[in-house]
């Protein structure tokens, strides 16, 4: 590729990564995260490149670049680095792929499947919608090769050295990297989907014992600045955002939207981009997302002449939902091969707006759970002013650590029931049997 395609190459591909991901609204954090990495990139062999540095509204930890200098970080990196040294070591890294021209050879174009109509099209046997519901939507970038990670690794390294930064920051970020990837994984089930730093990045421990040895060839101690990116930290929505929906428990909550449902217990609700999605051992799936309505039909027509325009839907019924109209319907087909009865709900959230249900539940299924699930679907309901000003999502803050404190004591401030002092710990790069230091300061994470 010439300079000039990855100019144009990149900004297509920024307006994609804008609309998958949206860039999280903090200007002083993304001028504080340009700064860092324009002191970084300034240093790279490539002049002709214009590096931008983004922070992307995303929870999920990544890092990533497209040809033409476009550099992204994940709010959900930000949380898991340490210090200003860090951060400039992954940006450093990214402007590395740049450089090594990694990403102009591997990048491929985002694939973005809608899941809106996944269910319906699964139980009328499409095979890509039915991958779909399993995947879900993101953007599907190539990871990079061995090789070319060593080589983005050596060049960051070579960045921090040169601005002026700890050369071992590299070592610091993907050590924790790794601790992160182990609490996800005890986690799992509960983590979210979708493209995370690993599937981008692969091969850490590797990677670790390399950059140990490159950030010793550098001579003398570099600016770390733990501090200053910490207080830079201070008030980010940890996990998702407001503006992008978030669970909590059994329930979905949108306070910028306003409104929120319930699934019933047994179900595991994850946040998708272009839908919330609620799965359970039972093989039931319950899918919510927004439709436009912009003829502004009644709820009804909408289902009938609308959603399944193309296939005939008999006996809608017309229901209330939150005191909302709506209208419901159902039909038998088969989602991964197993036969379910599909019950399609479609309510007046707005004018022009249409809130949908798509429930697929087991033909086989239990009387509990046809009750249960037909509360989820009158769980739906807008939240009232002041729900919307107390609900709030997770957000990072920045403790200072007391002399009567430990890690048990600042870890049971965070708002988790399970593995308390081991997310504490990665969230701070602690190692295993690392104690905090009075006076230092610590992220937690604070429901309010
Ligand atoms: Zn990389």
């Amino acid at each position: 590729m010439s300079p000039q395609q990855e100019v144009k190459v990149g900004a297509q591909e920024h307006e994609n990564v804008i609309q998958q991901f949206g860039i999280y609204d903090n200007p002083a954090l993304a001028a504080y995260v340009n700064q860092v990495g324009q002191k970084v990139a300034q240093y790279t062999e490539r002049s002709d490149v214009r590096y931008q540095f983004f922070v992307v509204d995303s929870p999920i930890t990544n890092a990533f670049a497209l040809p033409g200098g476009y550099i992204y970080v994940s709010r959900g990196l930000l949380a898991l680095a340490n210090s200003e040294a860090e951060l400039a070591g992954v940006l450093g890294h990214e402007a590395g792929h740049i450089t090594g021209r990694h990403s102009a050879e591997r990048y491929s174009t985002g694939v973005v499947t809608s899941l809106g109509a996944a269910v319906i099209a699964a139980a009328l046997g499409s095979d890509t919608a039915s991958q779909a519901l399993g995947v879900g939507s993101d953007l599907l970038l190539k990871s990079y090769s061995r090789g070319q990670e060593h080589e983005a690794d050596s060049l960051g390294i070579r960045y921090l050295a040169r601005s002026g930064y700890d050369t071992k920051a590299m070592t610091w970020f993907l050590t924790n990297l790794q601790a992160d990837s182990a609490l996800q994984g005890k986690l799992a089930g509960r983590d979210s989907q979708g493209a995370s730093y690993f599937s981008t990045h692969p091969a850490t421990s590797e990677r670790i014992s390399k950059t140990v040895s490159e950030a010793n060839s550098h001579q003398g101690q570099g600016r770390v600045n733990r501090d200053g990116y910490l207080k830079m930290l201070s008030g980010m929505p940890f996990g998702d955002s407001a503006a992008q929906g978030f669970v909590r428990g059994q329930d979905f909550y949108h306070t910028k939207m306003g409104f929120t449902f319930k699934v019933p217990d047994g179900f595991h609700l994850v946040n998708q981009p272009n839908a919330v999605v609620a799965t359970s051992k039972s093989g039931a799936v319950v899918l919510f997302d927004m439709a436009g309505n912009k003829q502004g039909v009644d709820a009804a027509t909408y289902l009938g002449q609308t959603w399944m325009k193309d296939q005939p839907i008999n006996g809608i019924e017309r229901v209330k939902v939150g005191g909302m109209n709506a209208a419901s319907a159902g039909f038998q087909g088969r989602v991964n091969g197993q036969p379910m009865n599909i019950r399609l709900v479609a309510i007046e959230w707005k004018p022009d707006t249409i809130a949908r249900f798509q429930i697929a539940i087991p033909a086989n299924a239990s009387q509990v759970l046809l009750e249960d699930l037909k509360r989820t679907t009158y769980s739906f309901r807008n939240l009232s002013a002041s729900e919307r000003q107390s609900i709030q999502p997770y957000k990072l803050r920045i403790v200072t650590a007391a002399v009567s404190d430990s890690v048990a004591s600042l870890a049971r401030k965070m708002p988790f029931d399970d593995y308390q002092e081991e997310r504490f710990r990665v969230l701070n790069g602690l190692n295993p049997n690392e104690g905090i230091q009075p006076g230092r300061q610590y992220k937690i994470v604070s429901s309010r």
